[in-house]
């Protein structure tokens, strides 16, 4: 089937809570494959995708703040942990037969490259799969903040969040039995309502740039597949 032109290239944000499966901590194995499969499908379908995974699976900054440690320093460890879910993706990608570069915010050139935007991009053009790793590089931010930067960046025409549940919802849906999912918001209900969907910088970054942000449920198998051709749940964020 044909792919949208508006879905020619993407990126996906994944929180790194995502790849913990039913743990608590870490990363589950066979919960990276899945999304990596999904990631592989999207990819086969023609279109160019970016990743920005999370971190929080592992470690926060903010939680070690809460508890006694310099704020940017455990922001630092934070930037750290996404470099490891990083390769971890890279891996189950691979064992997809997908192509895939991990580009790092924060220089480790023994195991990553560098994060140069034009080479990101010209990546991406020869049809890898882009993995962008350690946040934007700098504490105080967060990898939502990433994601919108690089989609930016790399001039997605979409920013997609694999979330828990199947998109946007007025209440917790699993702790509110009335709660009800919103087909379509605009950024200003997002930001005023404090809809928890991406933080307030990454919301206000994609709406400076028009960029809609897609957001479903990343533990539906094939899902990211299925949001790309228009099909299944998600709710859209737009101006
Ligand atoms: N982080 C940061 N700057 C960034 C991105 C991430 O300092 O640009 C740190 C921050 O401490 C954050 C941690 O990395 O708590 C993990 O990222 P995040 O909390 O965004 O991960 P997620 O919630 O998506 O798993």
């Amino acid at each position: 089937p044909e792919i949208s032109p508006t879905y020619r290239r993407v990126l996906l944000k994944v929180s790194g809570e995502a790849l913990m499966g039913k743990g608590s901590f870490g990363l589950d194995p066979e919960t990276v494959s899945a999304i990596a499969n999904d990631v592989a499908d999207v990819h086969r379908m023609g279109v160019e995708v970016g990743l920005v995974i999370g971190g929080g699976n592992i470690f926060r900054g903010i939680a070690a703040a809460a508890r006694g440690m310099e704020r940017a320093q455990g922001d630092y460890a934070g930037m750290l942990a996404t470099v490891i879910n990083a390769l971890m993706m890279q891996n189950a990608l691979e064992n997809c037969d997908v192509d895939t570069r991990v580009m790092s915010a924060i220089h480790m050139s023994s195991i990553a490259e560098p994060y140069i935007r034009r080479r990101a991009v010209r990546h991406m053009e020869k049809g890898r799969v882009v993995i962008f790793a350690a946040g934007t590089g700098n504490p105080f931010f967060t990898t939502d903040t990433a994601a919108a930067l690089r989609a930016a960046e790399m001039n997605c025409t979409a920013l997609f969040k694999g979330t828990q549940v199947d998109g946007v919802y007025s209440a917790d849906p699993r702790l509110d039995p009335n709660a009800t999912r919103y087909e379509e918001l605009t950024y200003l209900d997002v930001l005023t309502q404090d809809l928890n969907v991406m933080d307030a910088s990454a919301i206000s970054l994609a709406r400076e740039n028009s960029l809609p942000i897609i957001v479903f449920n990343i533990h539906m198998p094939g899902a990211f597949a299925k949001v790309i051709r228009g099909e299944g749940r998600f709710t859209r964020i737009v101006d």
